[in-house]
């Protein structure tokens, strides 16, 4: 990768044409795998306004991100279908459409302004890499070394100057970085942590799964999408679609 991308700059004066002409400097289309890079993601990103995506700058971001980068290359070819994919060590990088769900979540929550945002559950780092094209700065955290050595890998050729990667147990958030504009969670847990609450700004949005139903503990537990507002006057939580994640863990392997 000789070019450095040129987002968010990019992003942020041409959202709308992302569709036909994505922002990236090169299609790095994998040779050999009939697959031409940069059109297949055109193809993601108008399924994803198809299916109800509308935030052009979330749009934009998605389709800028390379994310047969961050997959193991056996799985190159399923890299722009909507579905989740292994990673390694037992997780899964996130669907396209849930990924642009929430990224949009969170932007409608800060009236399209991202500052400072906290994720917690780096995984390979393609939501990561998604989020600092939106975002003033990220903070990404995840418990298992061996996958934030790998996303490490997977983002160097981007060179975000914005994106901090951070190895340590996302349960207690990183108040290095507080207050944070937008919390986001790729890993369901029981309940938010106090920890989260705590490290969002006041007029902060987080979005994150949360176990709904199913013994305590248990990995196998419903989950949904929760969207917690803080405000002035206090919290304000709603509970949306079904999803499902990989469990939140606490401490770090
Ligand atoms: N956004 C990621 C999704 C990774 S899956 C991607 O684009 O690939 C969720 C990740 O959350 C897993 O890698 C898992 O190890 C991590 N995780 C679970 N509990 C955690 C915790 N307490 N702190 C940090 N990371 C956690």
């Amino acid at each position: 990768m000789k070019q450095r991308p040129s987002f968010p700059a990019r992003l942020d004066t041409a959202p709308a044409s992302v569709a036909k002409k994505p922002a990236t400097s090169k299609p790095a289309a994998p040779q050999g795998h009939g697959m031409e890079s940069s059109a297949v993601r055109a193809r993601m990103v108008q399924k994803l306004a198809a299916g109800g995506i509308t935030d052009a700058h979330v749009l934009a971001a998605m389709g800028a991100i390379e994310r047969h980068r961050f997959v193991d290359s056996a799985l190159i070819n399923q890299a722009y279908e909507d579905t989740s994919l292994p990673i390694g060590l037992g997780q899964t990088i996130s669907k396209p459409g849930v990924v642009s769900r929430m990224l949009e979540l969170l932007r409608n929550g800060n009236n399209g302004k991202l500052g400072r945002v906290l994720e917690i559950g780096t995984g390979c780092g393609y939501q990561a890499a998604v989020l600092s094209c939106l975002a003033t700065e990220v903070y990404s955290i995840e418990r298992l070394r061996g996958l934030h050595d790998r996303a490490r890998d997977n983002l160097r050729h981007l060179r975000l100057a914005n994106l901090h990667l951070l190895f340590g147990d996302g349960m207690v958030g990183y108040p290095k970085g507080a207050p944070y504009a937008a919390i986001i969670a790729a890993a369901g847990g029981e309940a938010v942590p106090q920890a989260w609450v705590d490290q969002l700004a006041v007029g902060g949005r987080l979005v994150a799964p949360v176990v709904t139903s199913g013994a305590p503990g248990s990995a196998g537990g419903a989950q949904a999408l929760l969207v917690l507002d803080k405000t002035a006057q206090g919290v304000r939580q709603t509970l949306l679609e079904a999803v499902h994640f990989v469990p939140l863990k606490s401490g770090v392997a």
